[in-house]
């Protein structure tokens, strides 16, 4: 392999060619990345990856591909920024596998977002039986030959008149009907089900409908009529195109009667229905939604017109909302609910988990007609079921909705999506697959990778899994460091050139022996601990639990075992209630928990954006930024001016750039297109008015620190204990190339999070007596997303840090450096879904790796050799 990928780089035809590439912090890189083969591009967080792979690769890709578009489509798109690149050669089409579910919309589901949902709609429409939701009996199309039977049967030895509905809107049309009527010999027509004489005109509103029953005739229902009935039947179905009444006559009257139509109808109730199509299956149709929720499933708890605003919001936001009513979250309306095929509805097929709606499908048994029709399209629902389980989601419902989704779980959906296209010649391009999945998993994940290569297209992976790292064709080891010490090519090569290269400090952590850096912490009968009783959460079955405290536990198990429910749900939600501002004794999704008073605050660390305003960054979320306003305010250049530390804040007017009012950029609003940020004209972007800016520190004006990268800052500010401390604390934890004023909203999740991290640390330090202020349970969710294997051990080193200064750290984790550095593992399983939901093990990282027939033990035995 390494021969030809010498050849495949030397051929221009099967590389992809970047020349001199500047974008952000690149060192004007010049490389090839070979085609139709797997690459991993790699480094320390900070070190250019995204730039590299996204920036230019993407960006690149996408703009060749929006050029192609004609001008009328063009106009509708924004245009890429052309990165900073001298020039790319040989680029294939690309498409990102982008982690974000928002693109779907709300109401999407597994179904929908993988297209299974659509070849299931035309599966019902095609081969569902429709039933009657009122009566529950299934409806036919009649023929004329089945009404005469009904007509038989109902009116036997009765004396009807035939009649043919008519709708009629103008009063000249009443006069035709009522003299064609009259010549036939009739003195009376109906019309809104009132017998009118046919001489008479009658007052027929001008504006409105009027129903006009035509009678067509009278006859005997015996034997001996049986020629005339079927006469009169095909004229009054000819003129009431499809539709008769049949009424009683008796002396003449008319008397009760009954409905026929050759279009689908109840044969119970008569009610007529449309043939169904494709959107009566859709929850964003409204042909297909239930009226009651309008296809989100879900209506507010205790919700009514008068509660809208802001406490229906509120209300939406506590999550008060309860399953629809009339659907039961079904999401459809009941017509196309009451359409079943092999007796099962649409959405009750949906509820199905992928691992048992493919059994179901697999065991089909069509006949001749069945299988001409549905052979295709179920066809193509199994060949997705079966990309679904490929890349380890078989535990998933149909019917999940996305909102629901963990970005792992719906990025590998997308993955699933694309093996399923046949595309060939095409470069995706992924950020971090494996995040949330099991390494057993990981193999499912790489095989399928290998798959989309085997067909011919390039594979272009930013990620730290060592496993991924070995299996790639070719890596790109990007550093040495963060930011501006980073964005140059240390190595490239397989896993084992990497290895073998000094420079390399991917190669380094590859070929180290893994294992913990210093012995666990003992846990015994002494040990203080949460003890969880009677967990039922999701697919928890009254689990208990016993979490050690003053520990660093991990919690494993394979996607889908329930490692979220009982961390996320029912522990970080029980002990938000006992230790939050009220207080509440109520226990959430378990019957017990004891052990909590040793506690004083939980603090779940999670991935969500830390601040949707611009004005937020790094320096004041953490909170040191005050500190440094008063460093300048402390010049003597603000002293003899008479500035305090708000000259010195871009929120406040009195220093900052009256142009941007501080945000350093300007928004430009442009009809049809996303507004366009750009660097403010007056201030350059420093934020700041001239004046405020002549006060310097270390020769740095007040802009110039917030676009300092934190390693720097921490340089610069070595000698204040109270903005060094947070300024290592983001060094440790491998953020050292963000800028001071980095907006908050760039952030991704993985570094909101370990903001989040740094901002508790900075405050929880042992107080002078060496006890602790106030013990708390961090809880968080994988913290190695997005973290190379060296900025790992600098993560780790800082949880046993806030351990060490007596706090309790909980961490859901797949990542197997981090998990062997526990005190104590609690392993789920053992599979996902309905399989798991249990504590298969519990023990030390080595301990667990001794019971190598469950997934996490085998996968820690190997990894420790
Ligand atoms: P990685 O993917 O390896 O973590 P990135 O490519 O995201 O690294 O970042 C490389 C460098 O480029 C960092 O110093 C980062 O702060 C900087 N950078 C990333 N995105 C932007 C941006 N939109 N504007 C300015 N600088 C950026
Ligand atoms: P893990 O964190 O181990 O991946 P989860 O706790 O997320 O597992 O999921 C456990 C089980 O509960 C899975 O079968 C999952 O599909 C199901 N589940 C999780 N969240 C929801 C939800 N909001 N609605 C329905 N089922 C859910
Ligand atoms: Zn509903
Ligand atoms: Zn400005």
């Amino acid at each position: 392999p390494a021969v030809a990928r010498a050849q495949a780089l030397a051929v221009p035809e099967h590389a992809i060619a970047i020349r001199h590439a500047r974008e952000h912090n690149l060192k004007d890189l010049t490389l090839a990345i070979p085609r139709d083969r797997l690459t991993v591009i790699t480094g320390v967080s900070g070190s250019g990856k995204s730039t590299l792979a996204f920036d230019i690769l993407f960006n690149e890709g996408q703009r060749r591909y929006l050029e192609s578009l004609n001008a009328y489509a063009r106009q509708f798109v924004q245009p890429a920024a052309r990165a900073d690149v001298d020039a790319i050669f040989g680029i294939p089409p690309t498409v990102a596998i982008e982690q974000r579910t928002s693109r779907g919309g709300a109401k999407s589901t597994v179904a929908t977002l993988t297209e299974i949902h659509h070849y299931l709609r035309l599966l019902y429409v095609k081969l569902g039986i429709q039933w009657c939701p009122d009566c529950d009996i299934p409806i036919e199309p009649m023929t004329r030959d089945t009404i005469l039977d009904r007509l038989q049967r109902d009116r036997a030895g009765q004396r009807i008149a035939l009649m043919a509905p008519m709708v009629v809107a103008r009063k000249g049309l009443y006069k035709e009907l009522a003299a064609w009527a009259a010549g036939k010999g009739w003195e009376r027509l109906r019309v809104d089900g009132e017998p009118v004489p046919t001489a008479d005109w009658p007052r027929l509103d001008r504006y409105r409908e009027h129903s006009i029953d035509l009678p067509l005739g009278e006859v005997e229902i015996v034997p001996a009529q049986e020629s005339r009935l079927r006469d009169l039947l095909d004229q009054a179905l000819d003129l009431g195109k499809g539709q008769i009444r049949a009424v009683r006559v008796e002396q003449g009257r008319w008397l009760d009667e009954s409905h026929y139509s050759t279009e689908r109808a109840c044969p119970g109730c008569g009610r007529a229905f449309p043939e169904p199509d494709p959107r009566l299956f859709s929850y964003n149709s409204r042909h297909g939604w239930c009226p009651a929720c309008l296809g989100t499933g879900r209506v507010l708890a205790g919700f009514d017109a008068e509660q809208s605003g802001e406490e229906g919001q509120w209300l939406e936001s506590a999550g008060a909302s309860q399953p629809c009513p009339l659907c039961s979250g079904a999401r459809l309306r009941p017509e196309a609910l009451a359409v079943r095929f092999r007796g099962r509805s649409i959405a009750e097929l949906s509820a199905l988990t992928i691992d048992t709606a493919a059994e179901r499908l697999a065991d089909l048994d069509l006949d001749a007609r069945e299988s001409a029709i549905a052979r295709d399209l179920i066809a193509e629902v199994r060949d997705r079921l079966v990309f679904l389980r490929e890349v380890g989601l078989g535990y998933l419902t149909l019917d999940r909705g996305a909102p629901t989704l963990s970005g792992g779980e719906a990025q590998r959906i997308r993955l699933a999506a694309q093996l399923g296209s046949n595309l060939r010649g095409v470069c995706y391009i992924l950020d971090e697959p494996t995040i949330g999945l099991h390494p057993r998993d990981n193999r499912l994940l790489l095989d399928t990778l290998a798959r989309l290569e085997a067909k011919g297209n390039t594979l272009v992976v930013v990620e730290h899994d060592a496993e991924t790292i070995r299996r790639a064709g070719h890596v790109i080891d990007l550093g040495p460091g963060a930011g501006t010490r980073g964005g140059a090519i240390i190595a490239e090569g397989t896993a084992e050139e990497l290895i073998a290269n000094p420079e390399s400090i991917t190669g380094r952590f590859l070929g180290r022996p893994n294992g913990r850096s210093r012995p666990p912490r003992p846990v015994d009968d002494k040990t203080p601990c949460l003890s969880l009783q009677g967990a039922r959460r999701n697919n928890l079955q009254d689990l208990d639990v016993r979490l050690p405290l003053e520990r660093l536990v991990c919690v494993t198990g394979v996607s889908g075992s329930g490692k979220s429910t009982l961390v996320r749900e029912v522990l970080v939600g029980t002990l938000s209630n006992l230790l939050g501002a009220k207080r509440k004794a109520e226990l959430v999704g378990c019957r017990g928990l004891a052990g909590w008073q040793r506690l004083t605050r939980i603090l779940e660390v999670d991935q969500t954006p830390i601040g949707k305003t611009p004005r937020s960054c790094p320096a004041t979320y953490v909170g040191f930024w005050d500190a440094i306003r008063r460093l300048f305010a402390a010049t003597q250049e603000s002293r003899i001016r008479g500035w305090g530390p708000a000259r010195f804040s871009f929120n406040t007017a009195e220093g900052r750039c009256p142009a941007c009012q501080g945000q350093g950029v300007q928004r430009l609003e442009m009809s049809f297109l996303p507004d366009v940020r750009m660097t403010c004209e007056i201030c350059g972007g420093s934020r700041f008015d001239r004046e405020t800016r002549e006060v310097r520190y270390q020769g740095l004006d007040i802009g110039q620190v917030l676009d300092l990268e934190i390693e720097r800052a921490a340089e610069v500010f070595a000698a204040h204990r109270g903005i060094r401390h947070p300024l290592a604390l983001l060094q440790d934890v491998g953020l050292g190339y963000l800028t001071l004023g980095q907006p908050s909203p760039t952030l991704s999740g993985g570094e909101a999070q370990r903001i989040k991290l740094v901002t508790e640390l900075a405050k929880a330090r042992p107080n002078a007596e060496g006890t602790t202020d106030r013990p708390t349970l961090y809880v968080l969710d994988e913290p190695t997303v997005g973290l190379h294997m060296a900025d790992v051990a600098r993560l780790v080193e800082v949880l046993h840090r806030l351990v060490d200064a007596g706090h309790s750290v909980l961490v859901i984790e797949h990542n197997l450096d981090l998990i062997a550095e526990a005190d104590w593992v609690l392993d789920m399983g053992p599979e996902g879904g309905d399989a798991g939901g249990r504590l298969v093990a519990q023990g030390t990282p080595e301990a667990i790796a001794a019971s190598d027939a469950l997934p996490t033990g085998l996968a820690l035995k190997r990894h420790l050799g």
